[in-house]
């Protein structure tokens, strides 16, 4: 975690988050926090929500607050199979608690499939919802590998997600 410097009211930051997960069998894909309709789903201790996990990184980045896997290990048994937006909202609390607000999140989901445009609207309701911020602006950009790695190969999904944040306190 980065040591917090100058306090100015108005500071602008730029949080910065990655994530990536590999889709398996007999999982259900959630994405954004919502449950997209595919034939596999990413593996991981929670949900695997991949984009919910790279957003929650960004906004704890901007904050100094270090990162998703030392807020909510993926040792602890009480986060198996946690829904994301849980983990999202409690970790925007204390980006809040050291007095920011975010402004916008701008995201990228790199997967071969399936298609990101039809969920986008949901995905922004729900990240929406989540925060507790209804009028956010947020940007949600489905992007392919052009059958590259494994990514390419539909064996993954990665997210990377910036978000904007402001001091108000
Ligand atoms: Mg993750």
């Amino acid at each position: 975690m980065a040591a917090e410097s100058g306090e100015m009211s108005g500071e602008v930051r730029v949080g910065l988050g990655f994530d990536i997960h590999p889709l398996v069998e007999g999982r259900p894909l959630r994405l954004g926090g919502v449950t997209i309709p595919f034939e596999r789903g990413l593996a991981g201790h929670s949900d695997g929500d991949a984009l919910l996990h790279a957003l929650t990184d960004a906004l704890l980045g901007g904050a100094c607050l270090g990162d998703i896997g030392t807020l909510f290990p993926d040792t602890a048994p009480e986060l198996e199979g946690a829904d994301s937006r849980t983990l999202l909202r409690e970790a925007y609390a204390r980006v809040r608690e050291r007095g920011f607000r975010v402004a916008f999140v701008d995201a990228v989901v790199i997967a071969e499939a399936p298609r990101i445009g039809p969920h986008r609207e949901a995905m922004v309701a729900q990240i929406r919802e989540a925060l507790g911020e209804p009028d956010l602006a947020i940007s949600i950009k489905g992007k392919r590998a052009e059958g590259l790695g494994d990514i390419g190969q539909r064996r993954a999904i990665a997210c990377l997600v910036t978000a904007t944040l402001r001091r108000v306190g």
